[in-house]
């Protein structure tokens, strides 16, 4: 037998399988042409972050949109710096905003798709198919270096200003024979398994990048490591395996990848595989100070997509903003179609910028309050409901009191041409409403009279008093603010804000301060919903209650 494939035999008895039986076994998808097969590739390691989130939702939509396959796959290869359930809470995170793969790790006992298994660590034996193979062609070696060895290598090449790693002369196992090797194995010394390098540094090769375009850079050199000791390949190698036998065609990932671009480019040459097209996006930039810089996991909150679901902001005003800084012809295509899907929009590589998105916190705040605006009242009633069960157990609870009363208070401004937008997430609603609730209102008042200082008590007392004797009921918007005014001059009060500014000496302020009393009266606030609306929902009875209560305090 040839001395190569004895050598893989020794290593792999066990493996029958051939690389035409994962052929057969992973065929070619059948979908139209240019349909997009795009994965998002989490290592489960910690949260779900911004910058993931943004490429996850840019694979999602060309998959989506070219009638192609999305789906995902779990990276744990480096099962040291695994997190228990961060795997799970990746997609839990992905699918709350809408990013839903078709096929993929789902949870822990959950994978779905006909290229299973979606979890590297369950397809050790089909990278090892492919090693044994690569054995047997000379392509991959075993390497006995020991890590003491490895580190005075680096030191050597500190000392002498050369590259890092495990390359041409100093890739001493590259020329043990298979004999030699077979030996040591046999002789029971520790070893991993390297891929034999052709390439050399000072060579370049050219890619196409779909974003990027035509870039050069230099070959790969490194023998890298294609299975590590522990029997779990490298995410090189695992990348060259799973994009091939996945049929992935776009490998969409962030630029912190383009640097390993000529390993991956050397590996599929070597199998004579066909390449998947690589897209690197840009990378998540904030401005700090005047100064870009990458979204940093340490430094801000809003790297973490958590951030932003524990806050409640809309999925959609949220996605709308990954596709504003996805696609800059994105702005432009909303402003000519208001009212039309995201789905109807074509996301292209050509339009994705390659300095950088910029994430621009204030933008998603007005976006997400546009969006919160425009829902229905029973949109915004569900949606924060269901936010409200997993993220505020009291909102949950006052919701569950009596759940159409809630979505009265939501309905206020709501439903008309330009709503009120209050809210910018769904945790603001919360501190806003709390004061239609009898118990909530009775524990704040207190220490929330404080009427504006430029008022006297009995003036005060006065607006009170008058407007409860004349309580309006049944009446318009309008109809009710003229009663407000009629209230005002009576008190003493310019019935419009102009007429007191001529004449500040005769009144002793305008309706807006008779309207401020009775707000900070009935709301406790300065701020709030639409005050006609709000009497309305509370009632005669609750409202003068209110409005006794204050008045004996002020006795
Ligand atoms: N597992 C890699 C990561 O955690 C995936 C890179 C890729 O998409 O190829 O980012």
């Amino acid at each position: 037998m040839n001395k190569f494939k004895e050598l893989a035999n020794l290593i792999f008895p066990d493996i029958t399988e051939t690389i035409d039986d994962l052929e057969k076994r992973y065929p070619e998808r059948n979908l139209e042409e240019g349909a997009m097969v795009t994965r998002f590739a989490p290592s489960p390691t910690g949260f779900l972050h911004t910058g993931s989130l943004f490429a996850a939702t840019i694979s999602h939509k060309l998959a989506n949109q070219s009638g192609g396959v999305f789906y995902i796959r779990l990276e744990d290869t480096d099962q040291k710096r695994e997190i228990a359930g961060s795997g799970k809470s990746l997609v839990d995170q992905l699918i709350k905003f809408g990013v839903t793969p078709s096929e993929g790790y789902f949870g822990d006992d959950e994978q779905r798709g006909a290229y299973a298994p979606y979890v590297q660590s369950e397809r050790a034996n089909i990278y090892k198919v492919i090693i044994k193979h690569m054995i047997e062609n000379d392509m991959v070696y075993p390497c006995f270096c020991s890590a003491e060895s490895l580190t005075k290598m680096r030191e050597e090449q500190s000392a002498r200003k050369e590259n890092f790693g495990y390359y041409g002369k100093y890739a001493k196992c590259s020329t043990l024979t298979p004999e030699e090797g077979m030996e040591r194995i046999k002789n029971g010394e520790p070893y991993v398994l390297r891929f034999r390098s052709k390439g050399h540094y000072e060579n370049k090769i050219v890619v196409t990048d779909a974003i990027r375009g035509v870039i050069e850079i230099a070959q790969n050199d490194q023998h890298i490591v294609v299975l590590k000791s522990d029997g779990l390949p490298t995410y090189h190698f695992a990348h060259l395996v799973d994009d091939h036998f996945m049929r992935t065609t776009h490998v969409t990932r962030g630029e912190e990848w383009l640097p390993s671009l000529p390993v991956h480019i050397e590996l599929f040459e070597a199998m004579n595989w066909k390449k998947p097209t690589y897209a690197h996006l840009p990378v998540i930039m904030k401005l700090d100070n005047g100064n870009r810089r990458k979204l940093s996991k340490r430094k801000d909150m809003e790297a973490a997509v958590s951030y932003f679901l524990e806050l409640g902001y809309p999925k959609d005003g949220f996605m709308e903003y990954l596709y504003t800084i996805a696609n800059s012809n994105f702005e432009a295509w909303r402003d000519e179609n208001p009212k039309a899907s995201r789905d109807e929009f074509k996301m292209s590589f050509d339009k994705m910028s390659l300095d950088g998105a910029l994430f621009d916190l204030a933008k998603i705040q007005n976006l997400c309050k546009e969006k919160l605006g425009h829902m229905s009242t029973k949109e915004i009633t569900e949606a924060s409901s269901t936010w409200a069960k997993e993220y505020d157990e009291e909102l949950y609870a006052l919701i569950n009191r009596d759940p159409k009363y809630y979505s009265e208070i939501l309905s206020i401004e709501r439903e008309k041409e330009n709503p009120r937008k209050d809210y910018e997430k769904f945790s603001d609603i919360k501190p806003l409403i709390l004061f239609f609730f009898d118990d909530h209102y009775k524990q704040m008042v207190d220490s929330a009279l404080v009427y504006p200082e430029h008022l006297n008590k009995e003036d005060i007392k006065l607006v009170l008093e008058t407007y409860k004797e004349s309580f309006p009921e049944g009446l318009s918007e309008e109809d009710w603010f003229s009663v407000m005014k009629e209230v005002a001059v009576k008190c003493g009060f310019a019935a419009t804000p102009k007429e007191f500014k001529k004449n500040k000496e005769a009144f002793k302020g305008h309706v807006g301060d008779v309207a401020a009393v009775l707000r900070l009266v009935v709301t406790l606030r300065a701020q709030s919903p639409n005050l006609y609306f709000v009497m309305n929902i509370l009632g005669k009875e609750r409202t003068i209650a209110r409005i006794d209560y204050a008045i004996s305090k002020l006795a």
